[in-house]
């Protein structure tokens, strides 16, 4: 991309407002974002507004807890964008099923299996509200997700 103005100038980046090529002479930067000259004179450099929306931890947590109605771990991890994380969680989720279903015929077993298994629920909640939490810090500082 060359810069609007000059055209055998390599741009160094685009107007945040209207997205055109500014070399490092065209350029103004306002709070991290880059502007043309154009745009920053007639102020059109309102904060930008981020197309990446962030990622609700409360919901997150949420999602997190939905195993203890349903066998479906990791939609926490899989809503903050971790989608393979979250299938190892679901993964494991059916294993404390099984166990659980284990312990159901030998009475004892439920004794540890049901204690363990909420403890990985919430575990695998907690995870997932750390992560969207992370996931905004990231966004936050560099304007991209981090995953
Ligand atoms: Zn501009
Ligand atoms: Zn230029």
């Amino acid at each position: 991309m060359k810069c609007y103005s000059h055209k055998d100038e390599d741009a160094i980046g685009s107007c945040k407002t209207c997205n055109k090529g500014i070399c490092k002479n065209c350029s103004v930067e306002v709070s991290r974002y880059l502007y043309c000259r154009d745009c920053a004179a007639s102020g059109h450099i309102g904060p930008a507004i981020n197309p990446l929306s962030k990622k609700d931890p409360t919901i997150a947590l949420l999602f997190g807890l939905v195993p203890i109605l349903l066998s479906l771990c990791g939609l926490g991890q899989m809503y903050v964008g971790r989608v393979k994380r979250g299938l190892a969680f679901l993964f494991l989720g059916w294993i404390f099923a099984i166990l659980n279903f284990v312990g159901l015929i030998f009475v004892v077993g439920l004794c540890i299996t049901t204690p363990l298994t909420f403890v990985f629920i919430i575990w695998q909640a907690y995870d997932a509200y750390k992560l969207a939490k992370q996931y905004n810090d990231y966004l936050d500082k560099t304007g991209k997700p981090p995953w």
